[in-house]
């Protein structure tokens, strides 16, 4: 096909046109005044101001560099692509809440990579189209300072992949501080249903619930290892310590799980495995809890729902003693080792 002249000149025009257009388009994303993508389920946030000089002069030179002038920390050189301590990572700049350890991964980039944010708007997604590539950037949704970029290459259930600068990060180690940061009043609750593993991996995998520890409780004998506590004599009860968000799921749910987790009809024992230390007891802390698991208790009793008496101790939380670090997680661990899905119990360790 042969093009006339006119034809000619119209298509360079377009073409022009175009080029300019793009060049614009891209210009405007480079100097940071893209729109907002997503805005979504946000919570109440109080934004951050403060200019620029304010800014230099509390963060370093890195840290300025990539969260106010959009800089890229170099791959495999920052602190948090290799961390996988429980906590919560939070914005270096302002201290808002973003990520969670629970939802790192390694997507093998060299930065620390997230599946989602720890609460919904957190981060703010803007457009970006610097460097002649189209990607997202994520923005503190408080502060406004850049965090990395996000893609759609992540791993399930999110699919999303919050590909972070870590020295945009700042971390808290799992607990009280991490907590108060995240507006979370954590309450503690302590179960003994037989076999700590199998009850601390239940309890842990139940939602709101922020963390779980096995140990022994009720005895006398202070420190006790596990070997003192299978021997039967030291009074103590395998049990499990349990932290939870009340706003998430409240004890009276922790406490019907508890009844569900094993048979409370059978006295010092459960399944194969017998002794005072498997007995059933929920350890409560305060009156209220007191009373909420007496009230589930006598429920259950007057349910017939066991067709035994319960047999089922409620008595105050005494002093608790951590188990050895072999007895955490340890249902867990065993399936990151083995790939098996097993009850664990029952058996000698
Ligand atoms: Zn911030």
């Amino acid at each position: 096909m042969r093009l006339s002249q006119s034809q000619k000149i119209s298509l360079l025009i377009v073409f022009s046109l175009s080029l300019l257009a793009w060049s614009l388009y891209s210009l405007a994303g480079r100097g940071g005044d893209a729109s907002v993508l997503t805005e979504e389920g946000k919570r109440m946030i109080k934004k951050i101001v403060k200019t620029e000089e304010e800014w230099k002069s509390l963060l370093t030179a890195k840290q300025y560099r990539v969260l106010r002038q959009k800089g890229t920390e170099r791959a495999f050189t920052g602190t948090y692509n290799d961390h996988y301590e429980p906590g919560l990572y939070a914005c270096a700049a302002c201290g808002n809440p973003l990520f969670s350890s629970e939802m790192k991964y390694d997507h093998g980039t060299g930065w620390p990579s997230f599946t989602d944010v720890v609460w919904p708007g957190a981060v703010e997604l803007f457009e970006d189209r610097s460097f002649m590539m189209n990607r997202t950037e994520g923005r503190c949704a408080a502060c406004g300072s850049q965090l990395g970029h996000v893609f759609d290459d992540g791993p399930p259930p999110t699919g999303r992949h919050y590909c972070i600068n870590p020295v945009s990060l700042g971390f808290k180690p799992a607990g009280k501080e991490a907590d108060a940061a995240l507006g979370i009043k954590a309450e503690t609750a302590t179960f003994a249903a037989g076999c700590f593993w199998g009850v601390e991996d239940n309890f842990r995998r139940a939602p709101g619930v922020l963390s779980t520890e096995a140990g022994y409780t009720g005895g006398k004998t202070k420190n006790p290892t596990y070997k003192q506590v299978c021997s039967d004599k030291t009074g103590h009860a395998e049990a499990v310590r349990v932290v939870f968000d009340p706003a998430r799921v409240s004890y009276e749910e922790l406490v019907r799980l508890f009844f569900k987790l094993h048979d409370p009809t059978q006295l010092n024992r459960q399944g194969p495995d017998f002794g005072t230390q498997y007995r059933s007891i929920v350890f409560t802390h305060g009156r209220d809890q007191d009373e909420t698991a007496r009230r589930v208790k006598s429920e259950l009793e007057r349910s017939g729902a066991f067709g035994s008496p319960i047999v089922t101790e409620i008595v105050p939380a005494p002093e608790f003693y951590p188990a050895e670090e072999e007895h955490q997680q340890y249902l867990e661990k065993k399936r990151r080792r083995t790939g098996v899905d097993s009850g664990g119990c029952g058996t000698a360790f």
